[in-house]
């Protein structure tokens, strides 16, 4: 089309990811150079927990922070794992084309995206001109690679400045990650260290160490139990809309019915659910899904998320805790006198699959406070901001402590973890999970069953405290008691001490009932 006389036109181009990213850095929690360098430290971390725990690796993984000469803002992060390492054709686009990334498919694992060590790479070398260093090597490979790259934020692409590659002399495998940028480590080094202390917390089978200039911190792992890891799962018939639909009909072959594509590619239908639905939603069985035009597509969508014949998601793709592995965890950093935790069966929402898992920790080492210290996980991953707007602080604040026998201030940790292959974040910044009425109804049962068990420990140490006070009452009295009652009856008061000492004895006994019992007493004396 010819341009008008005297109009003027604007002039138009793509944005290629990398650029997007580039320009909203905040998106990704790259906000100042103080979360920049916690969130370096969270990515890198989170990428070495995904490529050991994922593949039955028990993870090992330091965390170097450091100023890459005295006072200054240039910060070098180093992470290092054990992990199943990166294939060598694959370093320069998983660490250098945005969107690029091993975790496209439907399974619980922190990243999820293929943007996360990019975002860092990005703002490194936008703050100080360094490429990024990754050595690597998988699990069966001979050698050793290492790479120093940039992005080529314009096309995004990688731009490799140096390859070496050497044999490798023992059987090392895993990745090494480095970068330097301009952070401000003095703001965030208590976030940083919180993050990896609770990371600790969710991961007790991992040893994870952190090493500052004002020292180490090192958590060592406590199980060398790994949980189930999560396997690949299909999508739920309720999850799908109309590209989902065109996405799968596109890699189908001609011959594909429409009851062939729902008993094979979704969640927990076969063939007999998908004969129903199809019935139900007035579709033939036997169509050829090449043959679905687009408002066909946009029916089949609406219907399949309508109807109520489906089976719940299957939980396959999640990788929960465990109770046993929780307490293990709550107990190693947290110190408390009691524990205890619960882990949901699953739910889900929106077709999507989760599960809730909560701990309690009371007494010991908690600092007590006028509200519970509450810590939240999602797949894993630490959440430290955003606290306020987030479903579990929520249920808190509607839970009556009373009713549970806390009076607050009181020594009391709650942590929850929600594990689902899409976990309700609100926001882009994921720090906080939003009020989903399933998940929040999920974690309100989880609390309060845990609370309930917390309530019948404080009821019997409660009780036991009175046993023995009572006990130190009578034997303040025994000597006085024995000889009046010596004096009247003219018996020994030695034997009459005796004899009272006994019964004080088997009634203690009774009443305690087992060695835990008197242990907890114990404890509890000893920390009132
Ligand atoms: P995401 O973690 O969301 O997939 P990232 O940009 O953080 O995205 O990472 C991209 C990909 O790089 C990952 O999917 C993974 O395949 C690979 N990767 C990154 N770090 C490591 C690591 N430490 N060990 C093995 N693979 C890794
Ligand atoms: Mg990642």
């Amino acid at each position: 089309m010819p341009v008008a006389k005297g109009e003027k036109l604007e002039k138009y181009e793509g944005l290629s990811p990398a650029q997007f990213f580039y320009r909203n850095k905040e998106i990704a929690g790259f906000s100042n150079p103080a979360r920049a360098l916690y969130q370096t430290v969270r990515e890198l971390v989170e990428n070495s927990l995904d490529a050991t725990e994922t593949y039955g690796i028990l993870p090992n993984i330091s965390v170097i922070v450091e100023p890459v000469n005295e006072d200054s803002e240039k910060i070098k992060v180093k992470v290092e794992d054990n992990g199943i390492g990166v294939p060598i054709k694959e370093v320069p686009n998983v660490f250098g084309k945005v969107f690029y990334g091993s975790k496209y498919v439907l399974r619980q694992t922190r990243g999820v995206f293929g943007l996360g060590v990019k975002m860092a790479v990005l703002y490194s070398q936008i703050t100080t001109a360094t490429p990024i260093y990754v050595k690597s090597s998988t699990q069966k490979s001979r050698i050793i690679y290492e790479y120093k790259l940039f992005i080529d934020i314009e096309r995004n692409i990688p731009f490799i400045l140096s390859l070496n590659v050497y044999k490798k002399k023992d059987s090392w495998h895993g990745t090494a990650v480095e970068l330097v940028l301009r952070g401000n480590f003095s703001q965030v080094k208590k976030r940083v260290e919180e993050y990896i202390k609770r990371t600790a917390l969710i991961a007790p089978y991992a040893t994870i160490s952190l090493k500052t200039p004002d020292g180490e911190i090192k958590f060592k792992r406590v199980s060398r139990k790994l949980p189930e890891p999560p396997k690949i799962g299909k999508y739920h018939p309720r999850g799908v809309d109309i590209e989902t639909l065109k996405r799968l009909i596109r890699k189908s072959n001609s011959k594909m019915t429409l009851l062939d594509l729902l008993s094979t590619s979704f969640d927990g239908v076969g063939r007999i659910t998908a004969e129903k639905f199809c019935e139900w939603a007035g579709f033939n069985p036997n169509i050829k899904i090449k043959k679905l035009n687009l408002s066909d597509l946009e029916k089949l969508a609406n219907k399949m998320r309508e109807y109520n014949g489906w089976r719940r998601p299957k939980s396959i793709t999640l990788s929960p805790l465990g109770e046993r592995l929780l307490k293990e965890g709550v107990k190693n950093i947290l110190k408390p006198e009691f524990v205890t935790a619960v882990t949901r069966p699953p739910s889900s929402y929106g077709g999507n699959p989760f599960i809730v898992e909560v701990a309690l920790g009371y007494g010991g080492e908690i600092p007590s406070s006028d509200a519970p210290l509450l810590l939240r996980f999602a797949n894993r991953i630490p959440l430290l901001y955003d606290e306020g707007a987030d479903v579990s602080k929520k249920v808190i604040n509607s839970i009556d402590w009373n009713i549970y026998k806390i009076k607050f201030p009181a020594p009391l940790a709650i942590v929850t973890h929600v594990c689902s292959t899409k976990v309700p974040f609100k926001g882009v910044g994921k720090e906080a999970i939003a009020d989903v009425p399933e998940v929040e109804k999920e974690i309100k049962i989880a609390i309060r069953e845990a609370a309930r068990r917390l309530k019948r420990h404080l009821s019997r140490i409660e009780k036991m405290f009175e046993i023995k006070r009572r006990e130190v009452t009578i034997k303040r009295y025994m000597n006085e008691v024995s000889r009046s009652l010596s004096y009247i009856s003219g018996i020994e008061e030695e034997k009459l001490k005796d004899l009272l000492l006994r019964i004080l004895k088997e009634d203690i006994k009774r009443r305690e009932s087992s060695k835990a019992g008197e242990k907890i007493v114990k404890k509890a004396i000893v920390s009132r």
